[in-house]
């Protein structure tokens, strides 16, 4: 026999946070994929740069400073990284970031300064991850892909994704000695697909390597938890106003 308050079962609301509380005791952290490799790895030389998706991305529109664009601004400075919202961004390479921020063009922004006069620049990002004088590597994952900023500009050709925005990418772009360069310099960038540029949602749930994949659900699931730990927390806070009700009306 259980106690109940109009349709609430407090003995099964009882079960529901002991079956939290357990799944939250076997959940095991994936592994630790923001951690910047050692320190006493030798820094990357010059060259070693790694794309900042590792293993799976679609080309959405590459780097093209005479471009003309549909909002009236020329040029491309960056190339345009396609893949699924959430999917982990990873530094180019051994730096310091220097630039975390929000505005109106990149949504969510992160710089990157290298050595040699390079620098990288991360936009739209669903988030950030690193923060200002935080050292990274091309282990470090410095934010998500995501479509903040002018990717949800309704004018866009490309806001084919349902709520007029643009399909989740990461504008990739790096400055060598404070002027735009091809980001194909520093690592090999796919050809621009048309096909895919004109339907990205169709390709949205497709991975091009296992790995990769992988990877990004463990990171994603890693996301869940936390979202799962502050939703626990709000149910409790209810649950103590609902005892607190309860004990009122049993003491009235
Ligand atoms: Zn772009």
């Amino acid at each position: 026999m259980g106690f109940s308050i109009g349709d609430i079962d407090l003995d099964k609301l009882l079960e529901e946070v002991k079956g939290l509380f357990s799944k939250q005791k076997s959940f095991v952290q994936p592994s630790t994929v923001q951690t910047p490799t050692s320190i006493n790895e030798p820094p990357t030389e010059s060259g070693a740069y790694k794309t900042p998706i590792h293993g799976s991305w679609h080309n959405l529109g590459g780097f093209d400073l005479g471009m003309k664009r549909y909002d009236g601004r020329t040029g491309h400075q960056g190339v345009d990284m396609s893949a699924p919202a959430g999917t982990p961004v990873y530094a180019l390479t051994t730096g310091v970031v220097n630039k975390v921020g929000t505005d109106t063009l990149g949504g969510n922004i992160v710089g990157v300064q290298h050595s040699g006069g390079i620098w990288s620049y991360y936009a739209h990002l669903a988030s950030a991850r690193v923060h200002d004088g935080d050292k990274v590597d091309s282990n470090t994952i410095i934010g998500t892909v995501g479509n903040t900023g002018n990717a949800g500009n309704p004018k866009d050709p490309l806001k084919t994704q349902e709520g007029g925005r643009t399909w989740p990418h990461c504008h990739f772009g790096i400055k060598q000695n404070g002027a735009w360069v091809d980001p194909s310099k520093f690592f090999s960038i796919p050809a621009y697909d048309p096909t895919f540029a004109k339907n990205p949602g169709k390709y949205q749930k497709f991975w091009l390597s296992d790995d990769a994949k992988q990877e990004a659900e463990a990171f994603n699931m890693r996301e869940h938890t936390s979202k799962r730990r502050a939703a626990f927390t709000r149910d409790v806070g209810k649950l103590v106003k609902l005892a607190n009700q309860f004990y009122k009306l049993v003491s009235d």
